[in-house]
């Protein structure tokens, strides 16, 4: 049996902790990242992370954003909600008609200096924070080795 979080070996029997509102088990020493089992009641979708800082020192959360999984839909809508067409809203940021429809066919990430102007000219956010939870466990802080640094991230649904 592997620690689910840190992928070592767990001696014993592990810890059963709630992370993300998934069950994990887990060792002794990533107990700490998660929430023990019956005080977590997390309902489906439930995007908080959950951590109990004990050493802060070994626990960053960074927030990165990410598109929004619908952003080409949105484009799509507050576009036609201003009934451009795809070259008035590429003549607007300056951008290739092309890359529009790419955009809205989902075809493409769009740059985030793109994604920037469209946010600006529709009002809206395409991103979100996304917290990512960065866990170093602190053994040998100065030479890290594979498995000393560990990045849970929350998984797109
Ligand atoms: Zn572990």
């Amino acid at each position: 049996m592997n620690c689910e979080i840190c992928g070592r070996e767990i001696r014993g029997k592990g810890f059963r902790v709630v992370v993300e509102g998934s069950e994990v088990t887990v060792c002794a020493s990533c107990r700490q990242y998660g929430s023990e089992k019956p005080s977590t009641v997390t309902q489906p979708g439930f995007r908080k992370v959950v951590l109990k800082k004990r050493k802060p020192y070994s626990t960053k959360i960074e927030f990165t954003e990410e598109m929004l999984e619908n952003y080409h839909l949105i484009v799509r809508r507050e576009r036609e909600k201003r009934g451009w067409s795809q070259e008035q809203l590429a003549k607007k940021i300056q951008e290739k008609e092309s890359l529009i429809k790419k955009i809205e066919n989902a075809e493409i990430v769009p740059e985030p200096e793109v994604v920037e102007k469209l946010e600006k000219l529709f009002g809206i956010r395409l991103r979100e924070k996304v917290p990512e939870v960065k866990v170093e466990l602190g053994r040998s802080k100065l030479t890290p080795t594979l498995g000393d640094v560990v990045v849970v991230r929350r998984k797109k649904k």
